[in-house]
C-alpha cells in the first residue's frame, strides 16, 4: 500500500457530567458520546526516510500545529515506537471540523492516524491494543476510534456503546474563536467544585430517548455540566442558545467545552430550516447541519 485515506469524524457530547478532580489531575467524566458526519480526512503516504511529517490543506484554519505538537504527529509517533519499527509517514490532513470547538477535532485526526499508519505500515494491531494507544493521547481519543454512541467513564477514555435506534439531525452554531479546554474546566471547579464522593451520572432519560429514537425526548434529556463555565467565559452562548429556541431548535447545549453550540432537529428538512434560521440571524459566524450516530475513524480509500 502507498497510501490510505480515512476519515476522521467529529464528536458531540449528548450528555457530560462531571465530577471531581482526581488525583492524577483529570476530571471523572460520565459522558454520552455520539460521532456525527462532520469529518476531517487524514491520507497516510509512505516515505523514504524516517521522517513523520504533517501537511494541512489551504483552507486549514491558524491555530492547527503543523509540526511534532500535532496530535496527529503524536499518533503516528506512537504507534511506531509500540511496533518497534523506524518508517516515517506523511500524513496529510483535510481541517473540516472547527479548531478548539469542543468537537474533538485533534483528537479524531489522531484516531484516524492510528487507523491509518496501522493499515500503511500493515501492523494489524489488535484493536484493545489500538484503544490503550488511543488512551494515551487524549481521552476523547478512544471514542473517535469506536464512533457510533457510546458511554465514556474514567477521564472519558473507558468507552462502551450504546444502544440507540434512529438517525438524530443536528444543527451546529460554529464561533470563529475557540475556547480553551483547560480554561472550561478551570472555570467549573470554580464555579462548582464537585464533591469527590458524589460519582458523575447520565440521566437514563438520555438512554430511554436513545433507544426509543424520540429526538423530542432527546432534546428534553440533553445535558453538558460545562455549559455554565462555558457560559460564563462566554456570555454571547446564552444569547445564542435562546435565538435557536425562538428559531424552533427541538432544544440546544453547549457542544463540549465549547464554544460549539449543538442543537437538535426533528428531522432533515427542519434541521435545514433551522439552519437557515440561525444563518439569518448571526448569532453565529458559521452554521453546519450533520446526521449521528456515525462510525468512527475508518479507512474510506487506499492505494
Ligand atoms: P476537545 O473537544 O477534545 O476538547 P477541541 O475540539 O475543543 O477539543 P481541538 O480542535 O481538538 O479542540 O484543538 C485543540 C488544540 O489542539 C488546538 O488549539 C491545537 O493547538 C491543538 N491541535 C493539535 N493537533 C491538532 C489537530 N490535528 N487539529 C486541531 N487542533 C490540533
Amino acid at each position: 500500500m502507498q497510501s490510505v485515506l480515512v476519515s476522521a469524524p467529529a464528536k458531540v457530547n449528548l450528555a457530560l457530567a462531571v465530577g471531581a478532580v482526581r488525583a492524577d489531575g483529570f476530571h471523572s467524566l460520565s459522558t454520552v458520546y455520539q460521532a456525527v458526519d462532520v469529518c476531517d480526512e487524514v491520507r497516510a503516504s509512505r516515505t523514504h526516510g524516517p521522517e513523520i511529517t504533517v501537511t494541512l490543506d489551504s483552507a486549514a484554519p491558524t491555530g492547527v500545529p503543523r509540526g511534532r505538537d500535532n496530535l496527529a504527529v503524536r499518533a503516528a509517533e506512537l504507534l511506531r515506537r509500540h511496533a518497534r519499527i523506524s518508517e516515517g509517514v506523511v500524513l496529510a490532513i483535510r481541517k473540516v471540523i472547527p479548531v478548539g470547538g469542543g468537537m474533538a477535532g485533534g483528537s479524531t485526526d489522531a484516531a484516524a492516524t492510528l487507523v491509518a499508519c496501522d493499515a500503511l505500515w500493515e501492523l494489524r494491531t489488535p484493536r484493545n491494543e489500538l484503544l490503550a494507544l488511543a488512551a494515551e493521547l487524549g481521552s476523547d481519543v478512544p471514542f473517535c476510534l469506536l464512533g457510533g454512541t457510546a458511554l465514556g467513564t474514567g477521564r472519558g477514555e473507558l468507552v462502551s456503546p450504546v444502544l440507540t435506534r434512529g438517525t438524530y439531525h443536528w444543527v451546529f452554531g460554529i464561533s470563529d474563536e475557540g475556547l480553551s479546554t483547560r480554561k472550561v474546566y478551570a472555570e467549573f471547579d470554580r464555579l462548582v467544585d464537585p464533591e469527590p464522593s458524589v460519582a458523575p451520572a447520565v440521566s437514563d432519560r438520555l438512554m430511554g430517548a436513545l433507544v426509543a429514537a424520540d429526538p423530542v425526548r432527546l432534546a428534553h434529556a440533553l445535558h453538558n455540566d460545562l455549559q455554565a463555565p462555558a457560559m460564563a467565559l462566554r456570555p454571547e452562548l446564552g444569547r445564542s442558545l435562546a435565538m435557536a429556541a425562538e428559531c424552533g431548535a427541538l432544544g440546544g447545549i453547549v457542544s463540549g467545552s465549547g464554544p460549539t453550540l449543538m442543537f437538535l432537529a426533528a428531522d432533515r428538512a427542519h434541521a435545514l430550516d433551522l439552519a437557515a434560521a440561525l444563518d439569518a440571524s448571526r448569532v453565529c459566524e458559521d452554521v453546519l447541519t450533520a446526521i449521528g450516530p456515525v462510525p468512527g475513524a475508518r479507512i474510506i480509500a487506499h492505494d
